[in-house]
């Protein structure tokens, strides 16, 4: 028995990076995974085929978070498709980062909207097919910036923060329903996002976290599978960290 066997993933933002991870770490372990993207039709067309040859069930949806009717057509189109959403993983996020000086609106507004407009649209289209089960599991991607705020990302980790305060109080609202919400503060992690950066630069983050080395997509996604799993039945409305003990 796999640990999410018989349940239905709806991850945002999975045609790469954290959110392919934990797509793969899901199907791995039992899930049905239905997942979407912003534009990379080619990389989520290869993951679906990367998956299924794994033997999972998975689905790739292009369908923009930060819009509230897309989200809710989204959720509609994978409860056609696989008959329930029993895990969702709000994962889809960007930076435009910027000294506030130099921020514009625009670039302050489009991080509230695909980091945390995002988590408000799906959990809100979502929300009737987990009452109705009477079950369900909300896992919120923040970040270690949204806990202690960082130099030229104001406006990232103002979103990082909303999606704590967001998570908590679905977890207040909802946990009577026994559907649980929960968020995940990753620290630095390293993607082909930071493959492009200074090897030097790396590595002296690197030195600077207690665990000596950078966190992979898998050591979010374990952390997402223990969340979405029953092995987390009594978890909710709490913010953990995974950064190798770089805040504590
Ligand atoms: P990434 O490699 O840039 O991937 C982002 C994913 O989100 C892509 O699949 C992208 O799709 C999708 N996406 C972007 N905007 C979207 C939208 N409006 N609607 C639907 N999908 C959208 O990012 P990542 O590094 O894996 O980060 C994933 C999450 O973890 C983010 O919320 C990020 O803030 C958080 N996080 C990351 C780190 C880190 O060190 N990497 C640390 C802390 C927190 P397309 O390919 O189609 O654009």
């Amino acid at each position: 028995m796999k640990l999410l066997d018989g349940k239905v993933a709806l991850i945002t933002g999975a045609s790469r990076g954290i959110g392919k991870g934990i797509a793969a770490t899901f199907v791995r372990h039992g899930a049905t995974v239905a997942f979407s993207y912003r534009s990379s039709d080619d990389k989520a067309k290869a993951l679906e085929e990367e998956l299924a040859a794994q033997g999972g069930t998975v689905k790739g949806f292009r369908s923009d978070a930060a819009k509230f009717d897309e989200a809710q057509q989204l959720v509609d189109a994978v409860v056609n498709e696989f008959g329930t959403i029993d895990i969702l993983v709000n994962n889809a996020g960007i930076t435009r980062d910027n000294l506030l000086m130099r921020m514009s609106e625009e670039q302050w507004d489009e991080i509230m909207e695909v980091n945390l407009k995002s988590c408000f649209n799906l959990t809100k289209a979502v929300m009737r097919t987990m009452l109705k089960a009477r079950s369900g599991s909300i896992i919120n991607m923040s970040s270690v910036v949204g806990v202690k705020g960082n130099a030229g990302q104001s406006n990232y980790a103002a979103s990082k923060a909303g999606i704590i305060g967001f998570s908590k109080s679905v977890a207040a609202e909802l946990g009577s329903r026994n559907i649980r919400c929960n968020a995940i503060a990753p620290g630095f992690i390293e993607t082909e996002m930071t493959d492009a950066l200074d090897d030097k630069v790396v590595q002296e983050w690197r030195e600077a976290i207690p665990l000596k080395r950078g966190g992979s997509t898998e050591d979010v996604a374990n952390l997402a599978l223990f969340l979405g799993s029953d092995m987390s039945a009594y978890i909710t409305g709490q913010v953990i960290n995974v950064d190798g003990g770089m805040l504590m």
